[in-house]
Order: structure tokens, then sequence, then C-alpha cells
């Protein structure tokens, strides 16, 4: 089976905000967007709307290199959303930078998608063979023709049998001239809140996004709902019934930035600093320092510390001014990134101990030249390596850019193996069961990077997820 066939473009972890009822809708969707940046840096667009008709820009590259006041003054109006796209082998073209637009018969609606749908090689095809002509290799715009096509019904009502017709993970923000839309998956995957600003409604992948516009965190959108935000003020539809709940735990891991509240009111930092906690409970080694490798390592690092006693330490400093190295689009640059974004502090490493704590180790390439650089650069005299997460061995379906079963380390090796790959002197992963421990109400996550327990079924029986990917 070739995965290229069944999943165009398989990568589509994003950053969403949307705004309802704000003269300035536009400008406060590219601050939103901007705190949203780590969620995506391939490319970003806004959409506006003024009551009678859409506006709007879009690029490849960061928030503040694509937008200046001259582009946010072509987006008038008190609806907007925004997008921002994350990197993906293979898929940095233009027409894949959301929002999404199109006209159809009852007139036009965008939309902004977080998330990766499944089985959409089924929808396609059907929807080819009905005629539909795709501009993108998203999977997004599936839902954009299933709106467009539908027979009949008022924008509301086609919207929601559109995505009910949809599978997989989706926070999605849909804006007609009149209004704003926010829908979550019946699973709850990504993250989706809804904020309050003045008398504007304001809805973001991450309360990040709220802080900085200066906007309160009310809920998050509910698994399975639908909410109208217009003239009326907000109107609140379940469109899915009740499915266990599956929030992506990776989220907490390494996604979201740590002075979020995601799910329902959890704060990221506060999470991932137990995790270094109860790494500490469970991966004691007799060491000088704790250093993380920053940012994603620093709250797990911190947590580590104070459980151990053991001083925490900035033993390599990154340059902030290099993207995140496992989006860079080739393996050759992804490889050199490690260099060039990390280097060690010689002072503080030189004849040390030291614990070096990660939130994850996907291909492991990233580790090995870490351990080698704290090593050889910092002159460190033995190096312990701390995950703050299980073993990664399942490939992710909703979102989170993990790459292939086969691509993943800790898949295929024995964590003795992946020590001696690296070459640290001991290597320990958080277990399955501290990283329940912390998270509250575990059970109603997807771990399925870390157990293989994957919540959504495809709908072809005969198609076992994970042998898509051998
Ligand atoms: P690797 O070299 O493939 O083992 O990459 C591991 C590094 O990638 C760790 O430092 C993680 O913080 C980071 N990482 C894990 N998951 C992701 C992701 N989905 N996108 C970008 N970076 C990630």
């Amino acid at each position: 089976m070739n995965k290229k066939i069944l999943f165009p473009d398989i990568h589509e972890e994003c950053g969403i905000f949307g705004i309802f009822g704000h003269p300035e809708a536009a400008n406060l969707t590219y601050l939103g967007l901007y705190a949203l940046q780590h969620r995506g840096q391939e490319g970003a667009g806004i959409c506006s709307a003024d009551g009678t008709k859409l506006y709007i820009e879009k690029s490849l590259g960061l928030v503040a290199e694509i937008f200046n006041e001259k582009k946010l003054k072509k987006l008038p109006g008190h609806i907007a959303i925004g997008h921002n796209r994350y990197s993906t082998t293979g898929s940095s073209t233009i027409e894949n930078v959301q929002p999404l637009m199109a006209t159809y018969s009852l007139g036009s609606l965008a939309i902004a998608h977080n998330g990766n749908l499944i089985d959409i090689d089924i929808l396609k095809s059907k929807l080819e063979k009905d005629g539909a002509i795709f501009q993108s290799t998203s999977d997004s715009e599936i839902i954009l023709h299933l709106i467009a096509r539908a027979k009949s019904g008022e924008p509301i009502e086609r919207i929601a049998n559109a995505v009910r017709q949809v599978s997989g993970a989706f926070s999605l923000l849909i804006m007609t001239e009149k209004e704003l839309i926010a829908i979550r998956d019946p699973y709850g995957i990504r993250p989706l809140a809804l904020g309050k600003i003045a008398d504007a409604y304001v809805v973001a992948s991450e309360t990040c996004a709220f802080d900085l516009i200066g906007a309160t965190y009310i809920r998050d959108i509910n698994p399975g709902e639908m909410l109208i935000i217009n003239e009326n003020g907000l109107n609140s539809i379940k469109i899915f019934n009740s499915v266990k709940r599956a929030h992506c735990v990776f989220e907490f891991i390494y996604f979201a930035r740590p002075d979020s509240y995601i799910f329902d009111h959890v704060c990221v930092n506060t999470i991932r600093k137990e995790l270094g906690r109860q790494l500490a409970r469970e991966h004691q080694v007799p060491a000088d320092i704790v250093i993380p490798v920053p940012d994603s390592g620093v709250p797990a690092a911190l947590g580590y510390a104070e459980e151990s006693g053991i001083p925490f330490e900035f033993g390599l400093i990154r340059n902030h001014y290099v993207g995140r190295t496992f989006i860079e689009p080739k393996q050759s640059i992804r490889h050199f990134g490690v260099k060039v974004k990390l280097n060690p502090v010689r002072e503080a490493l030189q004849d040390k101990r030291v614990v070096v704590i990660d939130d994850s180790i996907v291909r492991g390439t990233t580790s090995k030249k870490i351990v080698k650089m704290i090593r050889e650069l910092g002159g460190a005299k033995e190096v312990h390596l701390r995950i703050s997460s299980p073993p990664t061995i399942g490939p992710c379906f909703y979102g989170i850019d993990t790459p292939t079963r086969q691509e993943l380390i800790a898949s295929s090796h024995r964590i003795e193996e992946i020590r001696k790959y690296t070459t640290a002197d001991s290597l320990g992963y958080l277990s399955i069961e501290g990283l329940k421990r912390i998270i509250p109400n575990s059970h109603l996550y997807c771990m399925a990077c870390f157990n293989c327990k994957y919540p959504i079924e495809f709908q072809s029986k005969k198609i076992n997820q994970l042998e898509l990917f051998e």
C-alpha cells in the first residue's frame, strides 16, 4: 500500500485563531497568529469579513514576515480567521497555506483547520468523481468541497452535514460573510479555546494567543460542538454523538506553549514540570548538574532538578533565530541544524556528570548529536540522557508531525540499543504509568504515539493503520 496515495498530505499540525465582533479583527488575528507561531512556521494567512464580503491575504513564511500595515489594511471588517501552517516535506506551496476560501451558490466561506483527517482517499475520490477540482493537497479542502457541493440547506446545516462526513482530528474555524463558526471533532483531539475581549469573542488553538491581546479564556469548544458566533451572540449545537474523548497527550509533551492552558484549563508548564519530577523518581542517577535541551526540555529539567536535588544549569544555548530542526524540509539540513541551533556552555559542562533532559526522542538523530556535543565540545565527564515521555513507537495520524513507524527509533530498537546509538552513558524514558499518573483524567487522552492504541478506526477495516507505514 502506498501511503502517498492514501495520505497525500498527512502533516497538518497548525495554529488557528478567529474573532467575531471587533473593529480591528484582522489586527488582533495577526497578533493571535504571532503568539501561535510555534504551531507552524511554513506559511500563514488571514481572512476577514465585513458582513458582505470576504478578504484574504496569505503567503509562505512567518507571520511577522508576511503581514505589514499595508496588508492588514486590506483586511477590513469585524470578523477574521487566521492560520499558521506547519512545514512538511514536499508540500511547501502557497496552495496549501490556509485559510482556504471558496465561493459557492450561497456566498463565500473560508476555513482554517488544525488536525488531520483520516480516510481522506475515499472521500476525495468520491468528490473527484462528482467533478470536484482540488486546488491543494491539503485534507482540509475536502470539507470546503463537501459544504459547497451539498445539494440543499442553509449554510449552517451544510457545514454540520459536511463535517459529519469526515473523520479524524479537526479543530476548525469556518467563516461566512456574517458569522464565525468553531467546530471540534467528537474526540477533542486538538485543543480549541473560546475567549472574550470587550464585546468580541475569540477562538484560538492555545490560550497564549488570548494573553497577548488581553482576552479572557472562557472555556474550550467542547468535543463534538459547533459554536456559531454572530450578531445574536453564541449558539452552541452538538453535532456529533458523544464518544470517549481522546485529547492529544503530545500537546502537553512537546507541541503547546508552556504558558498555555489547554484541554479544559490545564497548564502546560505545570504538566511538563511534573513529568520531569516523575522522571527523576523513575530514573535517578548520581550527577553534578541537570541541563535541558532548550526550549522544549526546560520545564521538565526544572522538575527533574527540584525532585532530584541536582542543580539546574543552562548547558546548551539555543540560537532563537533558527527554526525547529525537526521541521526543516530536507534531511541534510535537519542533520546540520542541531549544530546551528545549539551550542554547549563549556564553563558549565567541563568535567561534570551531566543529566540532559529532552521531551522526546523521535528518530534519535538530535539526541545523538546533543550527547556528542555535550561530551566533546562541552567536556562533560558523563552524559545521562533522560526523556520526559515514554518511547515514541507509533506514528500520529491525527496531526502531530511524527514520521513513519520505521523511522521512529523506539519502534524497532530496545532502550539499550537506543542508548548505544546516542552514545549516552545511560538512558531513561518516563514510563507510560508515570505519564498517566501526571496527566489529569489520563483515560481521556490519546497516547497512540506511546502505546499504538488508536482511538479512531479507519473506515476500511482491511487496512491496518500501522501496516500502512511498514
Ligand atoms: P529526533 O532527532 O528525530 O529524535 O528529534 C527529537 C527532537 O525533536 C526532540 O528534541 C523533540 O523536542 C523534537 N520533536 C519531537 N516531536 C516533534 C515534532 N512533532 N515537531 C518538531 N519537533 C519535534
